[in-house]
């Protein structure tokens, strides 16, 4: 094994990796949010550029609506 040398300037910007194009950014959007019944969730994150193509967040209310049952309603 090769022992690497740890870096340490690389943790001064909130740095994350696009979903999208798969690049390194310093100005991180979220795009997405994933949660997890059995533990902490996380976020998805995209850079400024790839940001639009994305559709806006979820609502956690939305979801929570779908899930007792479109029907309840019945707007449709
Ligand atoms: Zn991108």
């Amino acid at each position: 094994m090769v022992s690497e040398p740890t870096p340490r300037a690389t943790t001064r910007k909130p740095v994350r990796l696009c979903v999208r194009c798969s690049r390194v950014t310093d100005a991180p959007v979220v795009v997405s949010e994933v949660h997890q019944s059995s533990g902490p969730g996380f976020n998805v994150y995209a850079c400024p550029e790839c940001a639009p193509c994305f559709p806006p967040l979820p609502d956690a209310y939305d979801l929570l609506n779908g899930w007792r049952g479109r029907n309840e309603d019945g707007a449709e």
